[in-house]
């Protein structure tokens, strides 16, 4: 029994523990409350889409290992929604590669990118699996910190610019942003790409909520700037498009050369996943726009339900620009320790949340903010509401 003296679980992964969303989803099936953690559709996707999964899956398509980088008729209709709606052109032989969701393309590029001792710089609040990615590469992650400012969390563009060291390889961004629902500006990217061609840095840009911008608001990708083309890997899932999270097919796409990088490391994480789901994320990358616009109409209508009734049960609210997440402030109910909020939630008031401490190295900066996922059909957010608003005595 010598081995077991030492820890087993090793050093560049001990700080992690289980992710908060297994947690609160745990709570919230062990309490009977209602979720508003974990960011999963209560509904699933277009009819036609799951109808496509199963017609592969009768017709043979994808039943046995699909192709490394994936089946050519979803990287193909990848390389067409890239043209469409960002006018980003690329090869599907030698720019696409199909991962198993956003979650392994993001592990398979910081493990294919960066060499231990790397920084690696992250918008804060960050999503969970970037710490753990960046930890498993032997990198070093650098936050920088979105600030709420008048209602919304902005980035502080000096600081990020006095974040890069000679030994920052990557600006690993988020846009739409969970969980702030934050949405970079042409500006603040602009100004990224600046200093990502200035000091001759990568981006690995997470671009999984990119349908999911509200109001008079757009999604640009990073990659579509001056000199950005060559220098990002650009990610997105089928997930939160389309509403299927089980199936977890996501890509990249990127360069010839980013893309064999980040294949050389994905090749060995799964190899290849979700054979059927890839011929149907294809068809369903090929809707019409009227899918898309009705999506982001449908959770906007949502996210101001949501919103409107967290204001009013006592909560400050950031009302979010994109993604399907609200981000509140816990401190107006008199309350300051999210963590603490959250677990307690479930007995007092029947609803589970997430305390976006989590996703701070600086936690006492998270310490008051709770986040809210609006992903679910009316009548249950406002059942939510109702019973979050026994809160404010
Ligand atoms: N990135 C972000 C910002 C997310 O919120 C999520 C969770 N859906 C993922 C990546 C993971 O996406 P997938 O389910 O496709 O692995
Ligand atoms: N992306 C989802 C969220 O932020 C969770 C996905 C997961 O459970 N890893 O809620």
């Amino acid at each position: 029994m010598a081995a077991m003296t030492r820890p087993l679980l090793n050093r560049r992964l001990a700080e992690f523990g289980t992710t908060i969303f297994a947690e609160m989803s745990a709570l919230a099936v062990r309490t009977g409350s209602i979720n508003l953690g974990q960011g999963f559709p209560d509904a699933d996707g277009p009819e036609e889409v799951r109808e496509a999964a199963v017609r592969a899956l009768r017709d043979g398509r994808g039943n046995q290992y699909p192709p490394g980088p994936g089946v050519p008729e979803l990287r193909t209709a990848i390389v067409e929604h890239q043209l469409r709606r960002y006018g980003l052109e690329y090869d599907p032989d030698t720019e696409v590669l199909v991962t198993a969701g956003a979650t392994e393309a993001i592990a398979a590029a910081l493990l294919a990118l960066v060499e231990p001792g790397d920084e690696v710089i992250a918008l804060e609040p960050y999503y969970d699996s970037y710490a753990a990615c960046v930890a498993m590469a032997g990198g070093t992650r650098v936050p920088v910190t979105l600030r709420p400012h008048e209602g919304a969390y902005r980035l502080d563009l000096d600081e990020l610019r006095a974040a890069v060291t000679d030994r920052t390889r990557l600006i690993l961004l988020n846009t739409p942003h969970n969980p702030t629902g934050t949405v970079l500006t042409r500006e603040e990217l602009t100004a990224i790409a600046e200093l990502a061609v200035e000091r001759d840095l990568l981006v690995v840009t997470d671009e999984v909520y990119e349908h999911l911008v509200f109001d008079d608001g757009t999604h640009l990708p990073i990659a579509s700037l001056p000199g950005m083309r060559g220098r990002t890997v650009t990610i997105s899932s089928a997930g939160k498009t389309f509403s299927f999270t089980g199936w977890k097919v996501g890509w990249i796409t990127a360069s010839p050369e980013l893309t064999a990088a980040v294949r050389s490391a994905k090749q060995f994480l799964t190899y290849v996943s979700s054979g059927p789901f890839q011929y149907a994320v294809a068809e369903a990358l090929r809707l019409p726009d009227s899918y898309f616009d009705g999506l982001r109409a449908d959770l906007q209508a949502k996210r101001d339900v949501l919103a409107d009734g967290l204001a009013e049960a006592g909560f400050a609210v950031y009302r979010p620009a994109g993604t399907y997440f609200v981000t509140t402030d816990i401190r107006p109910l008199g309350e300051s320790d999210g963590f603490a909020f959250c677990r307690a939630l479930p007995e007092r008031c029947g609803v589970v949340a997430i305390p976006n401490a989590v996703f701070y190295d600086h936690r006492d900066q998270g310490a008051p903010f709770v986040r809210f996922a609006f992903c679910k059909r009316t009548v249950v957010i406002e059942e939510a509401i109702e019973r979050l608003s026994k809160l404010r005595k």
